[in-house]
C-alpha cells in the first residue's frame, strides 16, 4: 500500500464524467472495453444525453449509433435506455446511493455498483475486476478463485479508508507494469519486496 501510494499519490478517476449519472453510464460502458475507448465516445453521448431524461428520450437506437464502436454495444444501449427510465420512475432522476438499488438496475453488476459507490459517493468499496484479481493473486494477497473471494480478502487486509485509492492504484500499476501478458515475478521491486527469497522465475497458474 505504501509503495503504491508513493507511485500514485493522487490517482485520478480514469473514466471521464460530469456527475453521478454520467459516471454510472461510463462505468457501464466500460465492461469488456478499455477506458480509453469509452472516453472517446462519451463526449458525444453526454452532449445529447447527459441526464436520465435526455438519455431516455434519445432512445436505444440512437444511443446505439453513438456507442457502436464499443464492445457489447447492443446490450449496453438497451441497458442504458432501460436504466434511464428506471432512474426517472424509481429515483426521481437521481443515481441511488445503495448497493441493492444500484444492482437492481439493468447492466449494473456488483463491480459497477462498487465503482459508483466509491467514485461518485466516496463510500469505501473495493471493486475487483479481472485485473485486480490477477495482481492480488500475483502478490499473494488472495488465493481466491474468483473476484468475490478476492474482494473479501482485500477488504480484510486493508483498512476501509484506503480501499478507494488502492483500487485505482492497483489498476494503474497493472496497466503500467503487471499486464495480463505475463511476467515471471522477478522483474520489479514490488515482487522482490513481497517475495525476498524468490530466486527462480515463477510460472503462474492461470490467474
Ligand atoms: S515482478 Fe512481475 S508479477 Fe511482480 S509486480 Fe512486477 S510485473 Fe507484476
Amino acid at each position: 500500500m505504501e509503495r503504491l501510494a508513493d507511485l500514485y499519490p493522487d490517482p485520478p478517476i480514469p473514466l471521464d464524467h460530469r456527475d453521478e449519472f454520467t459516471l454510472l453510464v461510463a462505468v457501464l460502458l466500460s465492461a469488456q472495453c478499455t477506458d480509453k475507448k469509452v472516453n472517446e465516445v462519451t463526449p458525444e453521448l453526454f452532449e445529447v444525453a447527459g441526464s436520465p431524461l435526455t438519455m431516455f428520450e434519445l432512445g436505444e437506437a440512437k444511443i446505439l449509433e453513438i456507442i457502436r464502436p464499443l464492445g457489447l454495444s447492443k446490450q449496453k444501449a438497451s441497458a442504458l435506455a432501460k436504466l434511464s427510465g428506471l432512474l426517472i420512475e424509481r429515483h426521481d432522476s437521481q443515481v441511488p446511493q445503495s448497493f441493492p438499488e444500484l444492482e437492481a438496475l439493468p447492466g449494473v453488476g456488483h463491480k459497477t455498483a462498487s465503482v459508483v459507490m466509491a467514485q461518485a459517493f466516496g463510500v469505501p468499496a473495493f471493486p475487483v475486476d479481472t485485473h485486480i484479481h490477477r495482481l492480488a493473486q500475483r502478490w499473494g494477497l488472495t488465493s481466491g478463485k474468483n473476484v468475490v473471494q478476492t474482494e473479501a480478502d482485500l477488504k480484510k487486509l486493508f483498512p476501509a479508508e484506503s480501499w478507494n485509492d488502492l483500487h485505482l492504484q492497483i489498476i494503474f500499476y497493472g496497466r503500467e507494469h503487471c499486464t495480463a501478458r505475463g511476467c515471471d515475478g522477478t522483474k520489479c521491486g514490488l515482487c522482490q519486496e513481497l517475495y525476498p527469497r524468490r530466486r527462480k522465475p515463477v510460472v503462474w497458474i492461470k490467474p
